[in-house]
């Protein structure tokens, strides 16, 4: 079977999902056309992505960049600025495909508008989902079948587990964890932890906000959220794995006891080129998974004493409204002080924990039904969270 070339949209192209997605739309340009690329203020790598690519459309989200900052031999595109760049794009005609793989739930009204314009969403972009669960639920339903594709590696496993599962109601989802840096540490030594040792991870290579997330497992309280919306399960469905090795990505249990899992090496590209080019599996360039040298595949619970962040998914789910947006906004400010991007005094990675239990009983039940009311939860959640800090 012969699959048509498709045309891609990259939000947060310069970023560490972004430049893996360019990376094998270039090994497979005869597959793949990207028409726009966005960044927010790493303007040298976009243009030299742009000089590669020769997008219809580029953008930069910082407000304070102008045609001016751009050279004139990259000027033969449609530049955007500011933040309106995203949903250009995801709204560009030429566009089929929408990569969202811009970090926070800043990323919500471009997957909207991708949705609403019936393209298809690839979403890295978890904290869309997680803030703004049912309405992009209900605008990838109303798209059509398979129109919101996950990149995430554990849900990305999942959905392949599913191909082929004609529609047999699942029993649980095993949801892997790495376990990140502090899998092992005393809780004391974990809520004391800095900075520099929380962007030590030990099997993947992401961003600085997701590997933050990794370490105090608030990113599988995310997966926890994304993986009920993408999948349709009840939360007790869905049970963690602490799986330091990172080879099973996923696996789905069905109603006879059988459980079909996903394996490969920890190499994003995987779960990115399955989205971009679904249903055809393409070469990745990466190295092929050699269990023989896997010493072991080991699982365990997690702790929930140390990692309170997956309780905390777990309440906000069952609170409904618009408790998991608030989750989202809180982990993101207290993250980005965490990553000394706000100029304000250093935290450890204990008053994350801190203020986002304290963030969620602030603000109490909000409710989520539009986008305007995600916004504001999202608002407010933020105004709480940061006057909680230092
Ligand atoms: P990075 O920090 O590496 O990249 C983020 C991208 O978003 C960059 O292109 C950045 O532009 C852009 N960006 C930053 N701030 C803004 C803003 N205010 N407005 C618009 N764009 C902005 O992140 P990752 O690639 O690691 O992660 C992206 C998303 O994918 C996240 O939601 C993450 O949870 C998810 N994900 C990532 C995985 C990974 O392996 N990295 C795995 C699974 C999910 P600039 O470079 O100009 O700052
Ligand atoms: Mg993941």
């Amino acid at each position: 079977m012969t699959y048509p070339k498709r045309s891609l949209a990259v939000l947060g192209s310069t970023g560490s999902i972004g430049t893996q997605a360019l990376d094998v739309a270039a090994r497979h340009a005869d597959r793949f056309t990207v028409v726009a690329l966005t960044a927010h203020s790493n303007r040298e790598t976009l243009f030299a992505q742009v000089r590669a690519f020769r997008p219809l459309l580029a953008g930069l989200t910082d407000a304070r960049l102008t045609l001016a900052d751009v050279p004139d031999d990259l000027r033969f595109c449609r530049w955007v600025f500011g933040p309106q760049a995203l949903t250009e794009a995801a709204a560009l005609a030429q566009a089929q495909d929408v990569l969202v793989s811009v970090v926070g739930m800043l990323g919500l009204p471009s997957v909207l508008t991708a949705l609403e314009h019936r393209k298809r969403v690839l979403l890295a972009n978890k904290e869309a989902l997680v803030a703004g669960g049912a309405l992009v639920m209900r605008a990838a339903q109303a798209a059509g079948e398979n129109m919101l594709l996950p990149v995430d590696s554990e849900h990305s496993a999942i959905f392949q587990c599913l191909q082929g599962a004609g529609g047999n109601p699942i029993r649980r989802i095993l949801l892997t964890c790495s376990g990140g840096p502090f899998r092992t540490w005393a809780k004391a030594d974990l809520d004391a932890a800095t900075r520099a040792q929380a962007l030590r991870h030990p099997t993947w290579a992401m961003g600085a906000k997701i590997t933050t997330d990794s370490a105090t497992l608030f990113n599988k309280a995310l997966e926890i959220i994304e993986a009920k919306h993408l999948f349709h399960v009840e939360p007790q469905q869905i049970q963690v794995l602490i799986h330091p090795q990172s080879v099973v990505h996923s696996a789905v249990e069905f109603q006879d006891g059988a459980v079909v899992a996903q394996l490969g090496t920890p190499d994003m590209r995987l779960p990115i080129l399955y989205a971009m080019a679904y249903p055809e599996r393409l070469p990745t360039g990466g190295a092929p998974l050699d269990l023989f040298a896997m010493r072991e595949l080991t699982f365990e619970a997690p702790d929930p004493v140390r990692f309170p962040s997956l309780r905390m998914a777990e309440e906000s789910l069952l609170a409904g409204g618009a408790a998991c947006c608030v989750l989202n906004a809180a982990n993101e400010v207290a993250v980005n002080r965490f990553l000394g991007l706000d100029g304000g005094m250093a935290i450890p990675v204990g008053k994350i924990y801190a203020v986002v239990a304290e963030t969620l009983q602030r603000v109490g039940h909000l409710p989520a039904d539009d986008l305007p009311a995600v916004l504001e939860a999202d608002r407010r959640a933020r105004e709480v969270a940061a006057s909680l800090l230092p």
